[in-house]
């Protein structure tokens, strides 16, 4: 089956292809992965050192001055409303876990900031629970051209992802269609002619290629 040859081929061709952003526990994810929407992860992973180094619990983030936190994320996009979310997903922690992050997917959608894509992000790299396949533009973009999916909404691209990719690799793929997207696959104009995955892909939507 094309699916799982297409897997295969990109396990081969990225075998170290992992987690981009730099975390070293769950509220260091969650933190990193608000700041990283609409934003390359090298940007985050330049800014969280000193960010991590400042802010090591919850409740440094729930008592942070909010203008000193935007200064703190300084050069990331949405810096206001993010550290906004940061704050207030920190105080809920605070009052409903215990100051801690937590591992159910219907508490970590119920934090400002967070939607499925991070929830599922947040389940996979901290908890290793795999519940479902965390579907950024990389995921969306290559898995419309690859013909894995007919929808560009990720609830849906999730959906039909898990149909078919077996759920052993639920974790991997998002990184190995993140590293080709990064590489080969690219927005707006994949370079199909140097792709390894030139024969089993149609395609789909592909207009302009090189
Ligand atoms: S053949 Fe082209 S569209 Fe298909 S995965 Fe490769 S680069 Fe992307």
């Amino acid at each position: 089956m094309n699916t799982l040859k297409i897997i295969e081929l990109l396990k081969k061709n990225y075998p170290n292809a992992k987690y981009y952003l730099n975390f070293s526990n769950p509220l260091e994810l969650l933190v990193a992965a608000i700041l990283s929407a609409q934003v390359r992860d090298e940007k985050v992973n330049a800014i969280t050192p000193n960010l991590f180094k400042k802010y090591k619990s919850t409740k440094d983030y729930a008592n942070a001055d909010l203008k000193e936190l935007i200064k703190d994320i300084k050069g990331i996009t949405f810096a206001g409303n993010k550290a906004k979310n940061i704050v207030n997903a920190c105080k809920i922690l605070i009052e409903k876990y215990n100051g801690k992050v937590p591992d159910e997917m219907e508490d970590l959608v119920s934090l400002p900031g967070i939607g499925r894509k991070t929830a599922n992000t947040i389940l996979i790299n901290a908890f290793n629970k795999i519940e479902g396949i965390p579907c950024d533009t990389h995921v969306l973009r290559l898995s419309f051209r690859l013909g894995w999916t007919k929808s560009k909404k990720p609830e849906d691209v999730e959906k039909d992802l898990m149909k078919i990719i077996p759920k052993k690799d639920w974790k991997k793929i998002a990184y190995l269609l993140k590293a080709h997207g990064r590489a080969i696959c690219k927005a707006p104009i994949p370079y199909c002619s140097k792709c390894f995955l030139n024969k089993l892909c149609p395609k789909k939507g592909v207009t302009k290629k090189l």
